[in-house]
């Protein structure tokens, strides 16, 4: 072993030299995660409902517009539980995911988004349009693309609506949900859970953030618990639109129910396709 040292001792330099080097590689394609936040508590009105069949009970003059702004081509078992019964029967087959924007009216409160989807640059730029290296490189090796038709982004779409949103909240932070940020004005509130913004979902897209400066969380661990769906937050206070926890496909997910004569549960990525329910 004694005569083998000099030979090893050769190696040393471009080990070093290789570590540096990747973990340089690393740092820079991570370096999104690196940028903070200032984020303040949503504001959480008084709730005067306290179970679900009272407040479906008194559905509010609130609307939905669930809007596409492009499609995620992807293996459709790259976001299922690994340890999924489901696993076995996937035939790996990509399939088009619709990449969507909620757009909420509040008759008092104005224009909300769920969500922000996609910007023009996915027509502009395919297939990654504004994805970080980061997230560029994990499409890629997952051989998930991405794609958008002129004027389907959302800003063109806001515009012919003549919506003016003054908040977005978000169902998670991935990049498929927030990639529509930069068409979004500076006042923009952005809205998501309080254990959200981790290292990684900072990495993923803290870029469609730059030039933003309001943000709010929603902190479940303080919110009251509405049996069988657990912790959820009454978001105007009137019952109108709840944000309920459905952590698992991110640490702190959010589904949305909008509490209109057609109540409706928004769920983000619980399930990306309907087999995986
Ligand atoms: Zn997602």
């Amino acid at each position: 072993m004694a005569t083998d040292l000099p030979k090893l001792k050769k190696f040393r330099l471009p080990a070093a030299v290789l570590i540096v080097v990747f973990s340089a590689l690393i740092t820079y394609l991570l370096r999104g995660g690196f940028r903070r936040f200032e984020i303040a508590p949503y504001h959480v009105p008084p709730a005067p409902f306290t179970d679900w069949s009272d407040v479906l009970r008194h559905p509010r003059d609130i609307s939905l517009v669930t809007i596409q702004t492009g499609v995620v081509h992807m293996d459709a078992c790259l976001n299922l539980d690994p340890t999924s019964p489901k696993q076995a029967a996937c035939d790996h087959v990509p399939r088009d995911l619709a990449v969507l924007v909620h757009w909420v009216h509040h008759p008092r409160l104005g224009d909300f988004l769920i969500d922000a989807a996609f910007d023009d640059s996915f027509a502009k730029h395919p297939p990654y349009g504004n994805d970080t290296d980061a997230m560029k490189l994990f499409n890629w090796v997952n051989r998930v693309t991405n794609r958008q038709q002129r004027g389907e982004d959302l800003s063109a779409q806001l515009a012919r609506l003549n919506i003016h949103p003054r908040a977005a909240f978000f169902t998670h932070l991935h990049p498929d949900h927030t990639g529509g940020v930069p068409a979004l004005g500076p006042q923009t509130e952005f809205i998501f859970g309080k254990l959200e913004p981790s290292f990684l979902a900072r990495a993923a897209v803290a870029n469609h953030f730059l030039g933003k400066s309001k943000f709010s969380s929603l902190d479940f661990s303080a919110a009251p618990t509405m049996a069988p769906l657990g912790a959820s937050i009454d978001l105007f206070g009137d019952g109108s639109l709840w944000a309920i926890s459905v952590p698992g496909h991110t640490d702190d997910d959010i589904a949305y129910l909008i509490n209109w004569p057609r109540p409706v549960l928004l769920t983000g990525d619980a399930s990306h396709f309907e087999w995986t329910f």
